[in-house]
């Protein structure tokens, strides 16, 4: 059956945007906070952005205190269990806030709650959340938080329709920081690999149109934020759904032709999609970074065709030297999953060789999480956990000396980085990054934060660089 694609019309995000204004009315002078919290993936933290936005316009100001807030929404992710376990352990703990403060309005939201088994839970278990609301309705939030505010007695909402294809423009946005931000520039994912929660959840690929996404970059630009991450889950195959000769090396194009000095990066490539183009494109675009985010996964051709990946390890290996000959000084980083279903110790070993063979800057490993609904949660699993640990324990070690060997190729350069905050520490007060996205801590004036500046390495270890200012 054909996907269809459904935009949200902008009469129809005007429309919430006056249910903030209404209830920003009733709620009158009163002064009012809410805080939100994120946890998972960049979308989510764009995401918050949108419900924060949206809160903004009804009135709120924000806190982290839970105990301050009047209305919490919990933004959730699906991924892995134990980022379930820990929202559900904090929702259960923000029972304590609502004794102390009747009336709070405690609504979760995202990826987790889009899960049928994971909404039963909440209903059934969590008696103090009054809104449950999947990611496919978070362009109606405003309409859902009215219906629990004013109800005449209380009221508890669950909407976690299935995915109707949508695609919102215009949800207003409140940002987090003034030098990076977030864009996204597709929703959904397409690829089912077996052992991932997300296209469940998320559902089909929607990208934007290209216009909608120039628009927003530009602004970005002009309200002076230098670092601008392109997201997807799989930002390579963008564009294939609409129809429409762009894909996404056409787009960094037109990103990289808006008028400023800014840096742009993206992320997910998957490495099944990642096409010379793109690197050609990466390359020649003087304001695209030179970072490259590829998950792995695996470095054993059984696993990942296992995990539904559509590649082995020689296109992976052949894609890495690609990117590499097109851009020497790139910063390769993956993900790698530990534990899959069936993997042996033999088969492990594979994962432990590519990674020395591609040497990453950074390796971000997590060991199987077992996910409802997906076909690996089916298959046969014989290791033991003390197994997967091991293994994942000897990755980890790889991982931190390949990045500390490459960290210690930077000392005595002298590079420019993007200044983007402060460390609270004393000795290294200033937070800033490479091109190619390393963390380099330096000492200087809060004044400089958002400016780049040129900075010589003098030392490193595992984690960042640290360089003065030159
Ligand atoms: N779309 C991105 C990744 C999204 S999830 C991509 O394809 O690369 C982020 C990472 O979480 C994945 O790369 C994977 O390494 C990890 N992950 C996803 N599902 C997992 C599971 N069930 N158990 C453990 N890790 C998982
Ligand atoms: Fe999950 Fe695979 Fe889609 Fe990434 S590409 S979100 S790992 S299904």
């Amino acid at each position: 059956m054909a996907y269809v694609r459904k935009e949200i019309s902008t009469e129809s995000i005007r429309a919430q945007e006056r249910i903030c204004a209404g209830i920003n009315e009733r709620l009158g002078e009163k002064p009012r906070l809410a805080m939100v919290d994120t946890y998972g993936c960049q979308q989510n933290e764009a995401d918050s952005e949108k419900l924060r936005g949206y809160l903004a316009e009804m009135g709120y100001g924000f806190t982290s205190n839970e105990f301050e807030a009047d209305v919490i929404v919990v933004n959730t992710c699906a991924v892995r269990e134990h980022a379930e376990m820990r929202v559900l352990g904090n929702v259960g703990q923000l029972n304590h806030a609502k004794k102390e403060k009747p009336g709070q309005i405690i609504a979760v939201c995202g990826c987790m709650v889009q899960q049928e088994h994971m909404a039963e839970k909440l209903r059934k278990s969590y008696p103090i959340v009054d809104l449950v609301f999947g990611p496919h309705e978070l362009w109606r939030f405003p309409e859902l938080l009215e219906s629990v505010l004013f109800a005449k007695k209380r009221r508890r909402v669950f909407e976690t329709g299935p995915d109707d294809g949508s695609v919102a423009e215009g949800i207003p946005l409140r940002r987090d920081g003034s030098v990076k931000a977030w864009l996204s520039v597709m929703y959904g994912c397409n690829n089912f690999c077996t052992y991932c929660v997300v296209p469940y959840v998320r559902g089909r690929e929607r990208s934007r149109r290209p216009e909608d996404i120039v628009r927003e970059a530009r602004e970005l630009v002009a309200a002076g934020y230098k670092d601008i991450t392109l997201l997807g889950q799989n930002v390579n195959s963008y564009g294939r759904d609409l129809g429409i000769n762009v894909d996404f090396a056409d787009l960094l194009r037109m990103i990289n032709d808006i008028e400023g000095d800014f840096l742009i990066r993206f992320m997910t490539s998957h490495p099944k999609d990642a096409t010379e183009k793109l690197f050609r494109t990466m390359a020649e675009c003087e304001k695209c970074a030179h970072q490259l985010h590829l998950p792995v996964q695996s470095g054993n051709d059984r696993v990942l065709k296992a995990m539904n990946r559509h590649y082995d390890s020689e296109k992976y290996l052949r894609q890495a030297e690609l990117a590499r000959k097109y851009m020497p000084d790139l910063v390769i980083t993956t993900d790698i999953i530990v534990g899959f279903p069936g993997e042996t110790d033999e088969e492990f070993e594979d994962t432990v060789r590519l990674c020395e063979r591609v040497r990453f800057d950074a390796m971000f490993t997590f060991i199987y999480s077992k996910r409802v609904g997906t076909p690996a949660a089916e298959m046969p699993d014989a290791a033991t956990r003390e197994q997967k640990q091991r293994r994942f324990d000897r990755l980890l070690d790889t991982a931190n000396r390949i990045s500390g060997e490459k960290h210690a190729e930077y000392e005595g350069r002298t590079l420019r980085v993007l200044i983007d905050g402060e460390t609270g520490k004393p000795g290294y007060n200033l937070s800033s990054r490479t091109n190619g996205g390393r963390l380099v801590h330096l000492k200087g004036d809060t004044g400089l934060i958002g400016s780049f500046a040129e900075v010589r390495i003098v030392s490193s270890n595992t984690w960042a660089l640290y360089g003065e200012l030159v």
